[in-house]
């Protein structure tokens, strides 16, 4: 097989739209096309005759490589009367086609890497070519309301020391929009300020509208002409496409550079062409006008037509002969079966049902939009844009199904296997070599995650669990000589097997056989490294859910069925709230303060409380899930489920349909990345429980604080009213074995805990859910 440097590349998309268009045409089937790149009015007549005369002349041979010194005074000239700039023979080279002049230039002046910053929407050549050259394009996108138009801003923070060049194209094809002077020049001072190469593309220079002024970016200043090369050509100004005459003009070591490349490569541009050229350039400019007139009509009626459509906006375009409306409206939408999901969709059923071809926005980087071109007849646009508009008014709106969450894995089981937590050393050893026996080569897999600078080591045969751990946490790089604190065993499919977990706490060792769940793995490697920085580094394990205030902590404390949870999702709605975990962080105590460091890099989040919280579904959908129930018989309480089966009405997957779903979620996808810290430092910790009765907030002493965690002892509110008493030591599942020295470590830092911050007892049974949020804000 033959590799090639160009896999990553594409074929342009206008053509693989004309060729479905041709395809069509070929049936028999008038497709109207606004497509095209190129203006439609025929070379004038004074320019096909110099290149007859040329050919007459037998002026057919090879010419000087970078251009005849004929078209380079005319190239000159223009750019003298035209934009006041003067330039040298030696710093114009005439090429095939101003895309041949750019390529030159990328070949001339990239190197692998080097970034190119292309702001969205763009030509479509432009990332190709720099990928062809092994560069990095830096797709800017720009926005709508700018008038698609880069911003200062935009640039700066698109910076680095990789950046080479900046493209603009000016104005633009897809979107015909244009800077101002003043626009151009905050841009360009910017550009050169930084050293940038900044390649002008100003090929529709000549094709403007309204009151318009177009400003050749060289003309900024003597400054930025000496970091800029303008690419331009004679295909739209004159409407000679098919006569491949592109040139560039710029500093003269760039432009000699760009002979060497097209020495070597094409030679000179046509000969003929370039007669021909020369003459457009230097001979009477009217026509221009007339073209531009024209193009400046069919513009105005196309854009009155395409307005009509329903939900569909559309940018007026100051230059260039496109339309680039934003049809993200229609995706989501459907006809006869045809389903429309983006702009290529869209544009495909455009072709097949109306008959018209365009080009889809995501081929110029801009998904929401669609590319309509008028250099076409006006009967032509009267009759395609007809058929666009009958076309649209058909699309309704699609049945809105939610994509299966493919990231689903049901295990099994579905919960926390039993373990005995008190293996020796020798039993340790002979459990360790019973799961390697049982790990295969093929199906292994081992990372080493660090958890607050404790390493823990999974090795196992499932790939959920190997998915779902190095998703959660940190990597850690461990040194050849070095073994991890704590190493997990999960092994799988084990024959003669229950399941059933070992933990040796001497080697911090657990060794899990036939399990697939997840959350059971996460809390052994979180108590893992409690158990092995707490005694070593004085570092304090607390099963909490803590929010961030401005730099205080606040964290809520809970046992199960205390609705911690949900009165953390509460707190977050809180504008000045910020997220530090869910679930878990280890403290540090440095004088008065408590400093908590949040371990996990994704937050493993019970999927029911969507149903509280229905936005949550969204970010549901995004994440890897354990659990999610796919089948009615996979409900956890099939009594619950009455006639609001969500699977029963069509939905594919239901997010608490089962108490054991989890999903793995990016805190940054909750509230944007403002909305999470990693550090906090607690002030305040609240202790929820459930007691009818008792106060809504007590504030508790250091002793009375202690006692209260040490017991762990709570009521679940149940139909009747109370349960009766349970105890979980600590609030905490995820203490590993229990032992009198490991209470006395915990009563420690509790009590290092509760001398530097205020803690509360919050009544859930005394204060209705909506007013929960409040209350705890007040202790803050
Ligand atoms: N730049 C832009 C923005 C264009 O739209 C085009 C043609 N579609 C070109 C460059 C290439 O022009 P030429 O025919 O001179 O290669």
């Amino acid at each position: 097989m033959i590799s090639n440097r160009i896999g990553r590349l594409e074929l342009s998309p206008t053509l693989r739209i004309n060729a479905k268009a041709k395809a069509m045409k070929a049936e028999g089937i008038d497709v109207i096309d606004f497509s095209v790149g190129e203006p439609d009015f025929p070379t004038p007549a004074d320019i096909k005759a110099a290149g007859k005369k040329a050919i007459d002349e037998n002026f057919t041979k090879y010419t000087a490589n970078d251009g005849i010194p004929e078209l380079k005074a005319a190239i000159r000239n223009r750019l003298k009367e035209d934009h006041g700039l003067e330039y040298a023979d030696k710093e114009i080279i005439v090429s095939s086609g101003a895309k041949h002049s750019l390529y030159n230039l990328m070949v001339a002046t990239l190197n692998r890497d080097e970034e190119v910053i292309i702001p969205a929407p763009y030509w479509v050549s432009y990332p190709q070519q720099v990928l062809m050259v092994k560069g990095k394009p830096v797709i800017v996108p720009t926005r709508e309301e700018n008038g698609f138009r880069l911003t200062p801003e935009e640039l700066k923070a698109n910076l680095n020391f990789n950046t080479k060049a900046i493209i603009l194209n000016n104005p633009s094809n897809p979107t015909g929009s244009a800077y101002t002077r003043d626009q151009l020049m905050e841009i360009c001072e910017i550009a050169a300020a930084e050293g940038l190469l900044i390649i002008a593309d100003e090929i529709y220079e000549k094709v403007i509208y309204d009151d318009y002024r177009f400003t050749s970016i060289a003309s900024l200043s003597e400054k930025i002409k000496e970091k800029t090369v303008i690419i331009n050509g004679v295909s739209k100004s004159y409407s000679m496409t098919g006569w491949r005459i592109g040139y560039a003009a710029g500093p003269r070591d760039i432009i000699s550079a760009m002979a060497i490349v097209q020495s070597h490569t094409t030679s000179n541009a046509n000969s003929i062409a370039q007669k021909a050229a020369a003459e457009a350039m230097s001979g009477h400019q009217a026509e221009i006008n007339r073209m531009v007139a024209e193009f400046q009509s069919r513009r105005n009626y196309m854009m009155s037509k395409i307005n009509r459509i329903p939900d569909i906006s559309c940018h007026q375009p100051q230059g260039a002969f496109y339309l680039f409306p934003n049809s993200s409206a229609y995706y989501n939408t459907e006809y006869g079966g045809m389903k429309i999901r983006n702009s290529y969709g869209l544009c495909y059923y455009l072709l097949k049902e109306a008959a018209v071809a365009l080009v889809p926005g995501s081929a110029f980087g801009a998904d929401d939009n669609i590319r309509l071109s008028y250099a076409t007849s006006m009967d032509k646009i009267e009759e395609g844009t007809d058929r666009v508009i009958r076309a649209m008014a058909k699309l309704t709106e699609s049945p809105k199904y939610k994509r299966v969450a493919l990231q689903n894995v049901m295990t099994h089981p579905q919960k926390n296997i039993e373990m005995d937590t008190a293996v020796t050393v020798e039993d340790r050893d002979i459990l360790v070599q019973e799961a390697e026996a049982a790990l295969p080569y093929d199906r292994y897999f081992e990372w080493n995650a660090n958890i607050n600078g404790i390493i823990i080591q999974l090795r196992t045969n499932v790939p959920h669990l190997y998915d779902f751990w190095v998703e959660n946490w940190y990597p850690a790089q461990l040194e050849s000589d070095l073994e991890p604190h704590g190493i997990i065993y999960a092994v799988d499919g084990v024959p003669g097997r229950t399941s059933y977990g070992y933990y040796c706490p001497e080697m911090r060792t657990a060794v899990l056989f036939n399990t697939s769940y997840y959350g059971q793995i996460r809390s052994l490697a979180l108590g893992m490294v409690a158990q092995a920085s707490e005694r070593l580094l004085d570092v304090h394990g607390l099963r909490a859910a803590c929010v961030d205030y401005g730099g205080r902590g606040l964290a809520l404390i809970g046992a199960k069925g205390m609705k911690r949870g949900s009165s953390f999702i509460r707190l977050l709605e809180d504008e000045k709230a910020r997220f530090l975990t869910n679930d878990w962080v280890y403290v540090r105590y440095r004088g008065d303060e408590a400093i908590a460091d949040a371990p996990e890099r994704k937050f493993y989040f019970k999927t029911d409380m969507a149903k509280d919280f229905r936005h949550y579904a969204r970010v549901f959908d995004r994440s890897k899930c354990e659990n999610v129930v796919t089948k009615r018989s996979d409900w956890s309480n099939m009594k619950e489920l009455g006639d609001e089966c969500p699977l029963d009405l069509g939905e594919p997957y239901c997010y608490w349909g089962s108490k054991d779903s989890r999903a793995l979620v990016d805190a940054a996808w909750i509230g944007g990345p403002q909305k999470y810290v990693k550090r906090s430092h607690l002030k305040t910790v609240v202790m929820l429980n459930f007691e009818p009765n008792a106060p809504a907030v007590e504030k508790l002493s250091v002793e009375d604080a202690l006692d209260y965690v040490t017991e762990g002892k709570y009521r679940l509110p149940s139909g009747a009213g109370m349960s009766p008493y349970e105890t979980q030591p600590f609030f905490n599942p995820y203490i590993i074995g229990s032992s009198v020295d490991q209470d006395d470590l915990q009563r420690r830092n509790f009590h290092q805990l509760f001398r530097v911050t205020d803690a509360y007892k919050v009544n859930i049974a005394s204060i209705p859910p909506e007013a929960l949020k409040s209350r705890i804000r007040e202790l803050i």
